[in-house]
């Protein structure tokens, strides 16, 4: 028998989430983001969920080959764009469409000998700082681009800092409306949270990842209340062991958790090393048969335990759910100071995933 730890991917649910996302941007093509194989759902597992999108968006050149291997024919766009003139011989081979961020990329690509035209996004830094030409730089990028024999359509990309937070987008709008003014061409910037909070900034194309995946892009599981996204990931175990332990006895590492009663602990079949963080403090909800009870003690590498005392019925093989259908994600990754993002991402490679 293997141990009783798997992830369970819901295609229904992914198939679901595009279709809200459609709802919410109903003008707007859709860049379904894959990156991060999927955002640790797995691209194969994902694809077939997904394919009624638009274009696939994504950051390795492996990931942009496999889902061609899948039989997408459709766009895919390459989110950070390239690093090497190498790279863009795959580009070109495998006919995708490319972010450019910077003067070095349109080097390259002036120099590259393509035997179609590329499409790129040309991406403008509106404000995070992080990618892109400032607006004043925007247009002499935009015209250089414009120049280069093998590039085709030019569409216009910026990306938000605070489209999920009291900041907002405004201040990014701004900008990116004073760079791209008077220039022609489609329109892509909004995430998950501009898809969801800000309809003013979908024009084009949007970019989801975090709402395809039925998680808030808040980390906040009230920001997503009765939009009818559902989790796309079921990470489930079972109860291996129980202890009961008297008043003053403590569990795992470090004793950080002692009892003080007589206490009924499940101990269950995930740790660390399958990609449940650490550093989930004593209080994280977890499903046992159903119940919502929660983490004691410190997780450890292979196991986890939990207070049994409001599923008095649990014993060995007890079902339990440390995130998803019946557990938002974002409501372990909140007590745990982080957003759902890290956690679907984090899975280990040796938790076994599959899809229904
Ligand atoms: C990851 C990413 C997205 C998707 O962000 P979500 O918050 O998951 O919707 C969109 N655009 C770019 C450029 C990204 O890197």
């Amino acid at each position: 028998m293997p141990r009783p730890l798997s992830a369970t991917i819901h295609t229904a649910a992914l198939a679901n989430n595009l279709a809200v996302a459609r709802k919410y941007a109903p003008k707007s093509r859709i860049w379904a983001v894959v990156k991060a194989n999927a955002y640790g759902h797995g691209l194969a597992r994902a694809f077939p969920g997904l394919r009624a999108t638009d274009g696939f968006g994504l950051l390795d050149l492996e990931e942009a080959a496999k889902l061609r291997e899948l039989g997408w024919a459709g766009p895919i766009l390459l989110l950070e764009g390239f690093f090497r003139p190498t790279d863009i011989d795959v580009i070109d081979r495998y006919s995708l469409t490319t972010a450019v961020h910077c003067d070095e990329q349109l080097r390259m690509l002036e120099m590259a000998r393509l035997s179609k035209p590329v499409n790129i996004q040309l991406k403008m830094n509106s404000g995070m700082n992080r990618l892109g030409y400032t607006p004043e730089k925007y247009r002499a990028a935009w015209e250089r681009a414009r120049a280069v024999q093998g590039v085709g359509q030019i569409t216009l990309m910026t990306h938000f800092s605070d489209a999920d937070g009291p900041r907002g987008i405004a201040h990014q709008l701004e900008a990116f409306e004073r760079g791209a003014e008077g220039i022609a061409g489609a329109r892509s910037l909004a995430n998950s949270a501009a898809v969801l909070w800000h309809p003013d900034a979908q024009f084009d194309w949007v970019r989801p990842g975090i709402i395809l995946y039925g998680a808030s892009p808040s980390g906040k599981t009230a920001d997503i209340d009765g939009i009818g996204l559902k989790p796309a990931m079921t990470l489930s175990s079972e109860i291996i062991a129980v202890q009961t332990v008297d008043a003053g006895h403590s569990i795992g590492y470090g004793s950080t958790y002692v009892a003080d009663k007589p206490t009924k602990i499940g101990i269950v079949a995930c740790g660390y090393a399958d990609g449940y963080p650490r550093i989930a403090p004593e209080g994280t909800p977890v499903i046992v048969e159903g119940v919502r009870t929660q983490l004691v003690g410190r997780v450890s590498m292979d196991m986890l335990t939990v207070d049994l005392t409001p599923c008095p019925g649990a014993g060995i093989g007890s079902r339990v759910e440390l995130w998803g259908e019946h557990l938002p994600i974002d409501d372990v990754a909140s007590s745990c100071g982080t957003i759902g993002y890290e956690l679907m991402c984090a899975i280990a490679q040796r938790v076994p995933v599959r899809a229904e």
